[in-house]
């Protein structure tokens, strides 16, 4: 178990314990101030990473009563009364010595994957194997990173017999120091291909990365096909290599024979031979069944029980959001069943703040436990240390083991709950954790609103790297305002506030004031811009605590009489000035008159100063963009000579980031560019919004028949139509039709036939494996909105926030 005193953490990483008791044990740390449950053997480890610093949440970790906390010697500290505080040259790296330490504990063996695709699955589905055999643990998720490798390292224990940790890097130098904390016995390398490639000179430089996992291994898995990786392999020392191949290349000969949709796997392993059967034919799930049978044949796990393989599930790693019925919202999570991602499954929970009361619908946990009763007091105190406030149990060990936690609600089965009327939720966050056979979709089902099955799914995760790609052109000290207008361009409300919050933004801006005040409704709590403060609504601006742009004489009136009448408060507003766009903004001739109106009004603040660019983006306009920059600097200096105290000053927005941000100021306007669009170099963007929806009927059509409206759907062919519920009031242009648009179903491009109507578009999918229900994707990453805009003669803006509201938003975290 992980247990280390202040004082021998110290000790151990070349620390310090600044203040407090030296004695007090840490059995548990955190990282992220979200997830932080009063807990008084937690530490809070403040890391300095590219973009993120724990040391900005120092305070508030203070607040919610943390008392222990890990800091990094030149970092900006708050007063930290009554804590214990332990301090580092680097706290990231005496965390992970820390961690070697402890790793040197576990006397089992570890298995070491990595690779640049299928890690995760093949952790995943070893593991399932494993547990049928023995007694395992694995890193959560994809925890693989410098920070996720640690903290997987963490669950250790010596009750265990094999522990399976997965490394992910993207950098030369990072898989030195995971090696060091993982050192492996066995090495798996699932394969080698493009991703992360930016950050290497060659696919050999990579592999040479990688490789270095297995640096003291004593056995190694990898497909000898991949010719980089076999000739690497073969130069390291005192390793037994399973190379296996296809083509006769290596020491552990494969053969595969697919039929339509299951693939026989024979694999002849240093003179054993296991046959396995998988319902898969894609390339990828064979590579890693492979991997995986080999790797378990390797840990002595019985043939009989490595066939199984076909009934381990397919490996869903991402938790998703949905809206449900009565203002709730509910994370679905039922893909695997032990005490481990239950752990992970709350923390996401305590993550969500749009409703305050969070609720845990629990089943029996199918874990194999030899000891079910301190497994489930485990899961007790893991449940009343949680931010959970209902807790529902579902299956008869959880009413028996979990009965006592207060106010707990039960069922006997998954059957019962929903067919009791008695049972009720309105504004609640719902975990559901459970257990395949527990069948918790269908409770997921009748929570959630059914009305139209299309929706618009967000990636958190890429919005946060997108944030950061943004954050990496910029000064530390520039503050961001993130514009979140019309509904944060199509991608949610208090959903992505929330996050931006979290991650220390400084402004959102919006267009109009309900769009604010649904943020303030939300509990958003940040600084927030109305851009069009239309007449008279400055009373509820204040009141809902918005600040208003003033962009012309009769708004400074406006903002000035509202002053007068409330001479108790002080009131902030933000200039804007017209340096070329000629839509909303003082011109430069009205400066010094707009200076001296704004020095009349005694109890206001100048907040900021700023203007807008009209051709950021566009190489072509550059010498009207320097204009527009020279303009706004001359503004800036005479505001800078009249007002004695700091105004902030800004201009640039997403494009100008990334083509003029020596003209940062004190502070940037980003846009469009968190929500995935690049002006300069989209292969730095992350796609963040996809929209899907699905085959709702199929039919063939003769080739003298059209299809659709006016009978615009003309036929090559015979054909088979698809028809999807989705139209142009969703927000599927009806410039698309007739061929101009695609829609991509399952892996496959098709083109959409006849005119797009209302709620329904056709498609042709003549030749095409499809069945009702398949999914069909309208844009994402393989279908980019950059070509979506190029065939609508449009720009990226315009397809993102015409996705109707009818649509669902479903937010996923990965
Ligand atoms: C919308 C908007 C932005 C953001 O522009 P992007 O091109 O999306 O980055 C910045 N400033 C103002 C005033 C805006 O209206």
């Amino acid at each position: 178990m992980f247990k280390y005193s202040l004082q021998q953490i110290a000790q151990l990483t070349n620390s310090k314990v600044v203040c407090g008791d030296a004695s007090i044990n840490i059995s548990n740390v955190c990282l992220d101030s979200r997830n932080y449950n009063l807990d008084s053997n937690t530490i809070f480890i403040a890391i300095v990473g590219k973009q993120h610093n724990g040391h900005n949440y120092i305070r508030e970790m203070h607040c919610k009563g943390c008392r222990l906390f890990w800091i990094q010697e030149g970092q900006n500290v708050p007063e930290l009364p009554n804590a214990n505080v332990l301090q580092s040259k680097n706290v990231l790296e005496a965390y992970q010595n820390l961690i070697s330490d402890f790793r040197n504990h576990f006397k089992n063996p570890i298995v070491g994957i990595t690779g640049s695709n299928g890690k995760t699955v093949v952790k995943e589905w070893l593991y399932s194997i494993l547990s049928m055999h023995t007694n395992a643990v694995r890193s959560p998720r994809s925890y693989n990173s410098q920070i996720g490798v640690p903290l997987s390292l963490q669950l250790l224990d010596n009750k265990y017999d094999i522990a399976i940790i997965e490394a992910g890097i993207s950098e030369y130098g990072e898989m030195a120091k995971l090696e060091k904390m993982i050192s492996p016995e066995i090495g798996v390398f699932t394969n080698i291909g493009d991703a992360h490639q930016e950050n290497f000179s060659t696919i050999k430089d990579k592999v040479a990365e990688k490789i270095k996992l297995f640096k003291n291994s004593k056995q190694l898995i990898y497909c000898a096909d991949y010719n980089e990786i076999h000739q690497q392999a073969n130069q390291l020392v005192n390793i037994e290599l399973f190379a296996w191949s296809t083509k006769n290349q290596g020491n552990v000969n494969v053969e595969i024979s697919k039929s339509e949709k299951s693939t026989q796997i024979r694999i002849a392993c240093k003179g054993e031979e296991i046959k396995i059967n998988i319902p898969y034919v894609d390339s990828a799930s064979i590579e890693n069944a492979i991997t995986v049978c080999i790797a378990a044949h390797l840990l002595n796990v019985p043939t009989e029980i490595i066939s199984r393989i076909n009934t381990v599930p397919p490996v869903e790693m991402r938790l998703e959001l949905k809206q449900a019925k009565n203002n709730s919202t509910i994370i679905n999570d039922s893909y695997n069943s032990d005490v481990q991602s239950l752990k992970i499954a709350l923390e996401v929970l305590s993550k969500q703040s749009q409703q305050e009361k969070k609720t845990l619908i629990l089943s029996d946990i199918q874990q194999n436990s030899a000891d079910k009763k301190s497994m489930y007091i485990q899961v007790q105190e893991m449940i009343e240390n949680s931010c959970v406030d209902r807790f529902v149990g579902v299956g008869g060990e959880v009413s028996t083991h979990l009965k006592n936690i207060a106010g707990a609600e039960f069922y006997e089965n998954t059957q019962d709950l929903l067919t009791d009327k008695n049972f009720k939720y309105s504004n609640e966050v719902i975990l559901l954790k459970g257990a395949r056979s527990f069948l918790f979709e269908k409770i997921a089902s009748s929570f959630e609103f059914q009305t139209h099955k299309t929706v618009l799914e967000i990636n958190m995760q890429a919005m946060v790297n997108n944030l950061n790609y943004y954050k990496s052109k910029l000064k530390p000290e520039t503050k961001i305002t993130v514009m979140v207008k019309a509904f944060s361009y199509g991608s949610g409300s208090y959903e992505i506030a929330h996050l931006l919050e979290h991650h220390k933004v400084d402004y959102l801006a919006v267009a109009f004031i309900d769009e604010g005040i649904e943020l303030r409704n939300a509990g958003v709590r940040l600084p927030i811009i109305v851009m069009n403060p239309e007449r008279g609504i400055m009373e509820d601006l204040f009141a809902y605590d918005l600040e208003p742009e003033i962009h012309n004489f009769d708004v400074l009136q406006e903002f000035a009489y509202h002053c007068k009448n409330n001479k108790e408060k002080v009131f902030s507003a933000h200039i804007k000035f017209d340096t070329g766009m000629k839509r909303y903004g003082f011109s430069l001739q009205e400066t010094n008159c707009v200076i001296a109106e704004l020095q009349k009004i005694k109890n206001m603040k100048v907040a900021s100063v700023f203007s807008h660019l009209v051709g950021a983006d566009s190489t072509e306009l550059d010498d009207f963009t320097q204009e527009q920059l020279d303009i706004f600097k001359s503004i800036c200096n005479e505001f800078d000579s009249s007002f004695d105290y700091k105004i902030i000053k800004h201009i640039l927005n997403s494009a100008g980031i990334e083509r003029f941000s020596s003209y940062q100021f004190d502070m940037v306007r980003l846009g469009i560019g968190l929500y995935g669009i690049s002006a300069v170099d989209q292969s730095k963007m992350q796609n963040i919004s996809t929209l899907k929806t699905f085959v709702s009927s199929l039919r063939n059509v003769s080739k003298d028949k059209t299809v659709g409206y006016s009978r615009r759907g003309k036929l090559q062919r015979d054909s088979k139509i698809a028809v999807l519920p989705i139209g142009y009031a969703d927000g599927l242009n009806r410039g698309l039709s007739r061929g101009t648009g695609s829609v991509v179903i399952n892996g496959q491009k098709v083109p959409i036939v006849g005119n797009i109507c209302m709620d329904a578009t056709m498609v042709d999918v003549t030749n095409i494996d499809v069945a009702i229900g398949d999914e069909v994707i309208i844009f994402g990453e393989q279908l980019p909105i950059s070509e979506m805009a190029e065939l609508l003669n449009t720009i990226p803006y315009e397809i993102i926030t015409s996705v109707s509201r009818r649509v669902k938003r479903v937010y996923v975290y990965e």
